[in-house]
Protein backbone atom coordinates (compact mmCIF):
# COMPACT_ATOMS: atom_id res chain seq x y z
CA UNK A 1 0.00 0.00 0.00
CA UNK A 2 1.05 3.56 -0.85
CA UNK A 3 1.85 5.41 2.63
CA UNK A 4 2.17 8.74 0.82
CA UNK A 5 -0.05 11.65 2.22
CA UNK A 6 -0.73 9.27 5.44
CA UNK A 7 -0.86 10.42 9.04
CA UNK A 8 1.36 8.69 11.39
CA UNK A 9 1.72 9.49 15.28
CA UNK A 10 4.60 7.26 16.70
CA UNK A 11 4.80 6.74 20.15
CA UNK A 12 8.44 5.98 21.70
CA UNK A 13 8.09 4.19 25.08
CA UNK A 14 11.48 3.47 27.44
CA UNK A 15 12.99 0.50 26.54
CA UNK A 16 16.77 -0.02 24.92
CA UNK A 17 14.50 -0.94 22.00
CA UNK A 18 13.88 2.84 21.10
CA UNK A 19 17.10 2.91 18.47
CA UNK A 20 15.21 0.52 16.37
CA UNK A 21 12.12 3.26 16.31
CA UNK A 22 15.26 5.77 14.50
CA UNK A 23 15.52 3.22 11.78
CA UNK A 24 11.63 2.78 11.51
CA UNK A 25 11.19 6.74 11.47
CA UNK A 26 13.85 7.06 8.20
CA UNK A 27 11.76 3.90 6.73
CA UNK A 28 8.85 5.88 7.36
CA UNK A 29 9.88 9.07 5.62
CA UNK A 30 11.58 6.85 2.79
CA UNK A 31 7.46 5.94 2.10
CA UNK A 32 6.35 10.03 2.09
CA UNK A 33 5.68 9.50 5.53
CA UNK A 34 6.93 12.52 8.28
CA UNK A 35 5.42 11.05 11.31
CA UNK A 36 4.42 13.30 14.69
CA UNK A 37 6.49 11.29 17.57
CA UNK A 38 6.40 11.84 21.15
CA UNK A 39 8.34 10.53 23.64
CA UNK A 40 8.04 9.04 26.81
CA UNK A 41 10.16 10.27 29.62
CA UNK A 42 11.13 6.60 29.83
CA UNK A 43 11.90 6.56 26.12
CA UNK A 44 14.34 10.03 26.78
CA UNK A 45 16.22 7.81 28.70
CA UNK A 46 17.14 5.45 25.09
CA UNK A 47 17.18 8.33 22.57
CA UNK A 48 17.27 11.72 22.78
CA UNK A 49 14.59 14.10 21.37
CA UNK A 50 16.97 15.91 19.34
CA UNK A 51 17.94 13.13 17.36
CA UNK A 52 14.02 11.64 16.85
CA UNK A 53 13.17 15.35 15.72
CA UNK A 54 16.23 15.39 13.48
CA UNK A 55 15.20 11.82 11.77
CA UNK A 56 11.76 12.79 11.73
CA UNK A 57 12.13 16.68 10.33
CA UNK A 58 8.76 17.48 12.90
CA UNK A 59 8.72 18.42 16.34
CA UNK A 60 9.18 15.84 19.29
CA UNK A 61 6.06 16.10 22.06
CA UNK A 62 7.15 15.00 25.14
CA UNK A 63 5.05 16.50 28.07
CA UNK A 64 1.30 16.44 28.50
CA UNK A 65 0.96 19.94 30.42
CA UNK A 66 3.44 21.96 28.53
CA UNK A 67 1.50 25.00 27.78
CA UNK A 68 3.42 26.02 24.52
CA UNK A 69 1.99 22.40 22.90
CA UNK A 70 -1.44 22.46 23.94
CA UNK A 71 -1.56 26.02 22.69
CA UNK A 72 0.00 24.70 19.39
CA UNK A 73 -1.61 21.57 18.95
CA UNK A 74 -3.64 19.87 22.03
CA UNK A 75 -2.87 16.41 23.30
CA UNK A 76 -6.83 15.49 22.08
CA UNK A 77 -5.89 17.04 18.61
CA UNK A 78 -2.79 15.32 18.51
CA UNK A 79 -4.53 11.93 18.60
CA UNK A 80 -7.12 12.90 16.27
CA UNK A 81 -4.78 13.89 13.61
CA UNK A 82 -3.45 10.86 12.50
CA UNK A 83 -4.32 7.98 10.69
CA UNK A 84 -2.58 5.50 12.72
CA UNK A 85 -0.80 5.73 16.10
CA UNK A 86 2.05 3.42 16.52
CA UNK A 87 3.67 2.25 19.61
CA UNK A 88 7.23 1.10 19.37
CA UNK A 89 8.65 -0.23 21.38
CA UNK A 90 5.37 -1.02 23.23
CA UNK A 91 6.13 -1.18 27.01
CA UNK A 92 4.92 -3.69 29.56
CA UNK A 93 3.72 -0.13 31.40
CA UNK A 94 2.50 1.42 28.28
CA UNK A 95 0.72 -1.53 27.44
CA UNK A 96 -1.05 -2.16 31.05
CA UNK A 97 -2.09 1.68 30.91
CA UNK A 98 -3.99 1.16 27.49
CA UNK A 99 -5.55 -2.04 28.60
CA UNK A 100 -6.46 -0.39 31.91
CA UNK A 101 -7.87 2.95 30.80
CA UNK A 102 -4.67 5.04 32.71
CA UNK A 103 -4.12 8.37 31.57
CA UNK A 104 -1.29 10.40 33.42
CA UNK A 105 1.49 11.08 30.87
CA UNK A 106 1.32 12.88 27.18
CA UNK A 107 1.73 9.10 25.46
CA UNK A 108 -1.14 7.11 27.71
CA UNK A 109 -3.46 10.41 27.63
CA UNK A 110 -3.25 10.65 23.74
CA UNK A 111 -3.62 6.38 23.97
CA UNK A 112 -6.94 6.89 25.15
CA UNK A 113 -8.30 10.02 23.85
CA UNK A 114 -7.33 8.68 19.95
CA UNK A 115 -10.45 7.57 17.60
CA UNK A 116 -7.64 5.95 15.27
CA UNK A 117 -6.22 2.41 15.13
CA UNK A 118 -3.45 1.55 17.09
CA UNK A 119 -0.37 -0.67 16.34
CA UNK A 120 1.58 -1.78 19.37
CA UNK A 121 5.15 -3.22 18.68
CA UNK A 122 5.61 -4.69 22.22
CA UNK A 123 9.58 -4.74 23.62
CA UNK A 124 10.62 -6.36 26.42
CA UNK A 125 12.35 -8.89 29.25
CA UNK A 126 11.11 -11.63 28.20
CA UNK A 127 9.75 -12.83 31.89
CA UNK A 128 7.93 -9.72 31.76
CA UNK A 129 6.39 -10.77 28.34
CA UNK A 130 5.18 -13.96 30.09
CA UNK A 131 3.84 -12.44 32.85
CA UNK A 132 0.58 -13.09 34.15
CA UNK A 133 -0.39 -9.83 33.65
CA UNK A 134 1.09 -8.88 31.07
CA UNK A 135 -0.70 -11.95 28.98
CA UNK A 136 -3.74 -10.76 30.56
CA UNK A 137 -3.51 -6.66 29.34
CA UNK A 138 -2.44 -8.53 26.09
CA UNK A 139 -5.55 -10.25 25.63
CA UNK A 140 -7.84 -7.04 26.49
CA UNK A 141 -5.57 -4.99 23.92
CA UNK A 142 -6.51 -7.39 21.28
CA UNK A 143 -10.65 -7.69 22.51
CA UNK A 144 -9.86 -3.77 22.12
CA UNK A 145 -8.97 -3.90 18.73
CA UNK A 146 -5.86 -2.74 19.32
CA UNK A 147 -2.89 -4.29 16.71
CA UNK A 148 0.13 -5.99 17.73
CA UNK A 149 3.22 -6.50 15.73
CA UNK A 150 5.93 -8.87 17.31
CA UNK A 151 8.01 -9.52 19.62
CA UNK A 152 10.24 -11.94 17.75
CA UNK A 153 12.64 -14.37 19.62
CA UNK A 154 16.06 -13.91 19.85
CA UNK A 155 19.07 -13.11 22.33
CA UNK A 156 17.93 -10.29 24.27
CA UNK A 157 19.85 -7.13 25.74
CA UNK A 158 19.64 -8.33 29.39
CA UNK A 159 21.40 -11.36 28.01
CA UNK A 160 17.75 -13.84 28.28
CA UNK A 161 16.76 -15.80 25.51
CA UNK A 162 13.32 -15.79 24.24
CA UNK A 163 10.11 -13.89 22.57
CA UNK A 164 10.60 -9.92 23.63
CA UNK A 165 12.27 -8.83 21.23
CA UNK A 166 10.85 -5.33 19.24
CA UNK A 167 9.82 -6.60 15.76
CA UNK A 168 12.12 -4.88 13.10
CA UNK A 169 11.58 -1.17 11.35
CA UNK A 170 10.54 -3.34 8.25
CA UNK A 171 8.31 -5.70 9.68
CA UNK A 172 6.58 -2.61 11.81
CA UNK A 173 6.21 -0.70 8.36
CA UNK A 174 4.74 -3.74 6.53
CA UNK A 175 1.47 -3.82 10.14
CA UNK A 176 1.40 0.25 9.15
CA UNK A 177 0.54 -0.85 5.72
CA UNK A 178 -1.59 -3.68 6.41
CA UNK A 179 -3.50 -1.67 9.38
CA UNK A 180 -3.81 1.93 6.90
CA UNK A 181 -5.10 -0.74 3.88
CA UNK A 182 -7.58 -2.73 5.99
CA UNK A 183 -8.71 0.49 7.85
CA UNK A 184 -9.02 2.40 4.18
CA UNK A 185 -10.93 -0.93 3.11
CA UNK A 186 -13.25 -0.69 5.86
CA UNK A 187 -13.99 2.95 6.08
CA UNK A 188 -15.44 2.05 2.43
CA UNK A 189 -17.25 -0.60 3.56
CA UNK A 190 -18.59 0.68 6.44
CA UNK A 191 -19.48 4.47 4.49
CA UNK A 192 -20.42 2.13 1.27
CA UNK A 193 -19.40 2.24 -2.19
CA UNK A 194 -22.88 4.15 -3.21
CA UNK A 195 -22.14 5.95 -0.50
CA UNK A 196 -23.66 10.35 -1.25
CA UNK A 197 -25.73 8.92 -4.11
CA UNK A 198 -29.57 9.02 -4.11
CA UNK A 199 -31.67 6.19 -5.80
CA UNK A 200 -34.60 5.46 -6.71
CA UNK A 201 -36.39 2.24 -7.42
CA UNK A 202 -39.31 1.35 -8.67
CA UNK A 203 -41.46 -1.85 -7.69
CA UNK A 204 -44.07 -4.58 -8.65
CA UNK A 205 -47.03 -4.39 -10.03
CA UNK A 206 -49.66 -1.54 -10.31
CA UNK A 207 -53.16 -1.81 -9.40
CA UNK A 208 -55.48 0.02 -12.11
CA UNK A 209 -59.14 0.43 -10.47
CA UNK A 210 -62.29 -0.46 -12.43
CA UNK A 211 -64.53 0.33 -9.97
CA UNK A 212 -64.01 0.35 -6.00
CA UNK A 213 -63.60 -3.32 -5.94
CA UNK A 214 -62.18 -4.52 -8.93
CA UNK A 215 -58.58 -3.90 -10.65
CA UNK A 216 -56.06 -4.48 -13.36
CA UNK A 217 -53.05 -5.86 -12.52
CA UNK A 218 -50.42 -8.49 -13.19
CA UNK A 219 -48.20 -11.17 -11.81
CA UNK A 220 -45.11 -9.29 -10.57
CA UNK A 221 -43.99 -10.01 -7.26
CA UNK A 222 -41.82 -6.90 -6.64
CA UNK A 223 -38.77 -9.46 -5.66
CA UNK A 224 -36.64 -8.29 -7.90
CA UNK A 225 -37.02 -4.37 -7.09
CA UNK A 226 -36.88 -5.18 -3.63
CA UNK A 227 -33.92 -7.00 -3.64
CA UNK A 228 -32.63 -4.05 -5.72
CA UNK A 229 -33.41 -1.35 -3.08
CA UNK A 230 -31.98 -3.42 -0.56
CA UNK A 231 -28.45 -3.67 -2.20
CA UNK A 232 -28.39 -0.34 -3.20
CA UNK A 233 -29.09 0.78 0.39
CA UNK A 234 -26.67 -1.50 1.87
CA UNK A 235 -24.30 -0.15 -0.16
CA UNK A 236 -24.66 2.98 1.60
CA UNK A 237 -26.76 4.81 -1.35
CA UNK A 238 -29.99 7.11 -0.45
CA UNK A 239 -32.46 4.56 -1.42
CA UNK A 240 -35.92 5.24 -2.24
CA UNK A 241 -38.67 2.23 -3.15
CA UNK A 242 -41.57 3.28 -5.07
CA UNK A 243 -43.40 0.24 -4.42
CA UNK A 244 -47.09 -1.36 -5.96
CA UNK A 245 -48.71 -3.28 -3.76
CA UNK A 246 -47.07 -6.52 -3.02
CA UNK A 247 -47.21 -8.91 -0.17
CA UNK A 248 -42.76 -9.12 0.87
CA UNK A 249 -41.12 -7.02 3.81
CA UNK A 250 -39.33 -4.01 2.86
CA UNK A 251 -35.38 -3.45 3.30
CA UNK A 252 -34.83 -2.17 6.54
CA UNK A 253 -32.40 0.75 5.13
CA UNK A 254 -34.93 1.94 2.05
CA UNK A 255 -37.88 4.63 2.50
CA UNK A 256 -40.66 2.91 1.37
CA UNK A 257 -43.59 4.88 -0.77
CA UNK A 258 -46.58 2.92 -1.22
CA UNK A 259 -48.49 3.46 -4.34
CA UNK A 260 -51.43 1.22 -6.14
CA UNK A 261 -51.71 2.63 -10.07
CA UNK A 262 -49.33 4.31 -12.20
CA UNK A 263 -50.26 7.89 -12.00
CA UNK A 264 -49.26 7.79 -8.47
CA UNK A 265 -46.08 5.72 -9.30
CA UNK A 266 -44.46 8.47 -11.57
CA UNK A 267 -45.88 11.16 -9.43
CA UNK A 268 -44.23 9.71 -6.72
CA UNK A 269 -41.23 9.18 -8.36
CA UNK A 270 -41.00 12.94 -10.13
CA UNK A 271 -41.13 14.09 -6.31
CA UNK A 272 -37.95 12.72 -5.51
CA UNK A 273 -36.11 14.11 -8.35
CA UNK A 274 -33.17 15.35 -8.48
CA UNK A 275 -31.77 10.91 -7.57
CA UNK A 276 -28.40 10.04 -8.93
CA UNK A 277 -29.57 6.53 -10.08
CA UNK A 278 -33.16 5.39 -11.12
CA UNK A 279 -33.89 1.83 -11.08
CA UNK A 280 -37.48 1.21 -13.17
CA UNK A 281 -38.40 -2.43 -11.88
CA UNK A 282 -41.94 -1.97 -12.00
CA UNK A 283 -44.56 -4.17 -13.98
CA UNK A 284 -46.43 -0.44 -14.76
CA UNK A 285 -49.68 -1.33 -16.58
CA UNK A 286 -49.21 0.19 -19.58
CA UNK A 287 -53.17 0.91 -19.89
CA UNK A 288 -55.62 1.54 -17.41
CA UNK A 289 -59.56 1.91 -17.62
CA UNK A 290 -60.42 5.00 -19.22
CA UNK A 291 -63.22 5.60 -16.69
CA UNK A 292 -62.80 4.27 -13.08
CA UNK A 293 -66.44 3.53 -12.14
CA UNK A 294 -67.28 5.14 -8.75
CA UNK A 295 -70.06 2.45 -8.07
CA UNK A 296 -69.05 -1.00 -8.52
CA UNK A 297 -70.04 -2.56 -12.07
CA UNK A 298 -73.19 -4.23 -11.90
CA UNK A 299 -73.72 -8.20 -13.38
CA UNK A 300 -75.67 -8.23 -16.01
CA UNK A 301 -79.34 -8.93 -14.81
CA UNK A 302 -81.67 -11.84 -16.47
CA UNK A 303 -82.88 -11.13 -19.68
CA UNK A 304 -79.91 -8.33 -20.97
CA UNK A 305 -77.60 -10.00 -23.10
CA UNK A 306 -74.94 -6.98 -22.85
CA UNK A 307 -71.54 -7.13 -20.77
CA UNK A 308 -69.74 -3.90 -19.52
CA UNK A 309 -66.99 -3.07 -21.78
CA UNK A 310 -64.01 -1.56 -20.14
CA UNK A 311 -62.34 0.70 -22.29
CA UNK A 312 -58.81 1.87 -22.16
CA UNK A 313 -56.39 4.63 -22.19
CA UNK A 314 -52.83 4.83 -22.13
CA UNK A 315 -50.59 4.96 -18.71
CA UNK A 316 -47.82 7.38 -18.49
CA UNK A 317 -44.35 5.77 -19.18
CA UNK A 318 -42.40 6.23 -16.05
CA UNK A 319 -39.26 5.11 -17.54
CA UNK A 320 -39.31 6.95 -20.51
CA UNK A 321 -40.75 9.95 -18.58
CA UNK A 322 -37.44 9.83 -15.72
CA UNK A 323 -35.28 9.45 -18.97
CA UNK A 324 -36.26 12.63 -20.99
CA UNK A 325 -37.23 14.75 -17.96
CA UNK A 326 -35.15 17.83 -17.01
CA UNK A 327 -33.61 16.77 -13.75
CA UNK A 328 -32.92 13.41 -15.48
CA UNK A 329 -31.08 11.10 -13.05
CA UNK A 330 -27.05 10.40 -14.10
CA UNK A 331 -27.96 6.73 -14.60
CA UNK A 332 -31.11 5.45 -15.93
CA UNK A 333 -31.79 1.67 -15.76
CA UNK A 334 -34.84 -0.22 -17.09
CA UNK A 335 -36.01 -3.54 -17.13
CA UNK A 336 -37.50 -5.75 -20.15
CA UNK A 337 -39.35 -8.76 -19.68
CA UNK A 338 -39.07 -10.83 -23.68
CA UNK A 339 -40.88 -13.52 -24.94
CA UNK A 340 -38.85 -13.65 -27.91
CA UNK A 341 -35.69 -12.22 -29.52
CA UNK A 342 -34.79 -10.51 -26.27
CA UNK A 343 -31.35 -9.03 -26.76
CA UNK A 344 -32.61 -7.16 -30.16
CA UNK A 345 -35.62 -6.24 -28.26
CA UNK A 346 -34.00 -4.87 -24.88
CA UNK A 347 -31.34 -2.88 -27.23
CA UNK A 348 -34.49 -1.36 -29.04
CA UNK A 349 -36.35 -0.31 -25.31
CA UNK A 350 -32.97 0.87 -24.58
CA UNK A 351 -33.20 3.26 -27.47
CA UNK A 352 -36.51 4.54 -27.65
CA UNK A 353 -37.13 4.43 -24.00
CA UNK A 354 -33.95 6.77 -23.33
CA UNK A 355 -32.42 4.47 -20.76
CA UNK A 356 -28.90 3.92 -20.16
CA UNK A 357 -28.76 0.26 -19.46
CA UNK A 358 -31.42 -1.85 -19.92
CA UNK A 359 -31.75 -5.27 -17.48
CA UNK A 360 -33.59 -8.00 -20.02
CA UNK A 361 -34.77 -11.18 -18.92
CA UNK A 362 -36.18 -13.93 -20.29
CA UNK A 363 -39.80 -14.44 -19.44
CA UNK A 364 -40.76 -17.60 -22.18
CA UNK A 365 -42.78 -20.18 -21.96
CA UNK A 366 -41.36 -22.17 -19.04
CA UNK A 367 -39.76 -19.17 -17.62
CA UNK A 368 -39.84 -19.29 -13.72
CA UNK A 369 -38.61 -15.36 -13.24
CA UNK A 370 -41.84 -14.07 -12.55
CA UNK A 371 -42.61 -14.67 -8.86
CA UNK A 372 -39.93 -16.66 -8.70
CA UNK A 373 -36.81 -16.23 -6.61
CA UNK A 374 -33.76 -16.33 -9.51
CA UNK A 375 -33.44 -14.55 -12.35
CA UNK A 376 -31.19 -14.56 -15.66
CA UNK A 377 -30.66 -11.56 -17.26
CA UNK A 378 -28.63 -9.92 -19.97
CA UNK A 379 -27.33 -6.32 -18.98
CA UNK A 380 -27.71 -4.38 -21.95
CA UNK A 381 -25.99 -1.03 -22.49
CA UNK A 382 -24.57 1.65 -24.94
CA UNK A 383 -21.70 -0.67 -26.25
CA UNK A 384 -23.42 -4.31 -26.28
CA UNK A 385 -25.13 -7.17 -24.16
CA UNK A 386 -23.70 -8.91 -21.14
CA UNK A 387 -25.45 -12.14 -20.12
CA UNK A 388 -25.16 -12.64 -16.42
CA UNK A 389 -25.11 -16.61 -15.24
CA UNK A 390 -28.54 -17.52 -13.47
CA UNK A 391 -28.83 -16.24 -10.07
CA UNK A 392 -30.80 -15.50 -7.41
CA UNK A 393 -32.59 -11.99 -7.43
CA UNK A 394 -30.58 -10.82 -4.52
CA UNK A 395 -27.23 -12.03 -6.33
CA UNK A 396 -28.76 -10.35 -9.34
CA UNK A 397 -29.32 -6.80 -7.34
CA UNK A 398 -25.79 -7.19 -5.46
CA UNK A 399 -24.30 -7.34 -9.15
CA UNK A 400 -26.12 -4.20 -10.32
CA UNK A 401 -24.70 -2.49 -7.29
CA UNK A 402 -21.39 -3.32 -7.65
CA UNK A 403 -20.92 -2.38 -12.10
CA UNK A 404 -22.72 0.83 -10.86
CA UNK A 405 -20.47 1.82 -8.21
CA UNK A 406 -17.82 1.30 -11.37
CA UNK A 407 -19.37 3.63 -13.20
CA UNK A 408 -19.53 6.37 -10.45
CA UNK A 409 -15.91 5.46 -10.43
CA UNK A 410 -16.45 4.81 -6.40
CA UNK A 411 -14.32 1.61 -6.72
CA UNK A 412 -12.28 0.67 -4.03
CA UNK A 413 -8.63 1.62 -4.73
O1 LIG B 1 -42.33 -1.23 -22.42
P1 LIG B 1 -42.07 -2.24 -21.35
O2 LIG B 1 -43.19 -2.33 -20.36
O3 LIG B 1 -41.62 -3.57 -21.84
O4 LIG B 1 -40.81 -1.64 -20.58
C1 LIG B 1 -40.38 -2.16 -19.40
C2 LIG B 1 -39.58 -1.14 -18.65
O5 LIG B 1 -40.24 0.11 -18.66
C3 LIG B 1 -39.44 -1.50 -17.20
O6 LIG B 1 -38.22 -0.94 -16.75
C4 LIG B 1 -40.64 -0.83 -16.57
O7 LIG B 1 -40.42 -0.55 -15.20
C5 LIG B 1 -40.69 0.44 -17.36
N1 LIG B 1 -42.05 0.97 -17.53
C6 LIG B 1 -42.40 2.14 -16.89
N2 LIG B 1 -43.63 2.67 -17.07
C7 LIG B 1 -44.52 2.07 -17.87
C8 LIG B 1 -44.19 0.88 -18.52
C9 LIG B 1 -42.95 0.35 -18.34
O8 LIG B 1 -41.57 2.68 -16.14
N3 LIG B 1 -45.71 2.62 -18.04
Amino acid sequence: MNLEGKRVLLIIGGGIAAYKSLELIRRLKEHGVAPGVILTAAGSQFVTPLSVSSLAGEKVYQELFDATDEAQMGHIALSRNADLVVVAPATADLMAKLAGGLANDLASTVLLATDKPVLMAPAMNVRMWQHASTVRNLATLKKDGIHIVGPNDGEMACGEFGPGRMAEPEEILAAVQAVLSRTQRGALSERGTLSGLKALVTAGPTHEPIDPVRYLANRSSGKQGYAIAEAFADAGAETVLISGPVAIAPPPRARLVRVETARQMLAACEAELPVDIAVCNAAVADWRPAIHANAKLKRRKPGEDSVPKIALTENPDILQTLSRHGSRPALVIGFAAETENLIENAMQKRVYKGADWILANDVGVGSTVLGGESNRVHLVTKTGAEAWPEMSKTEVARRLATRITAFFGKEAA
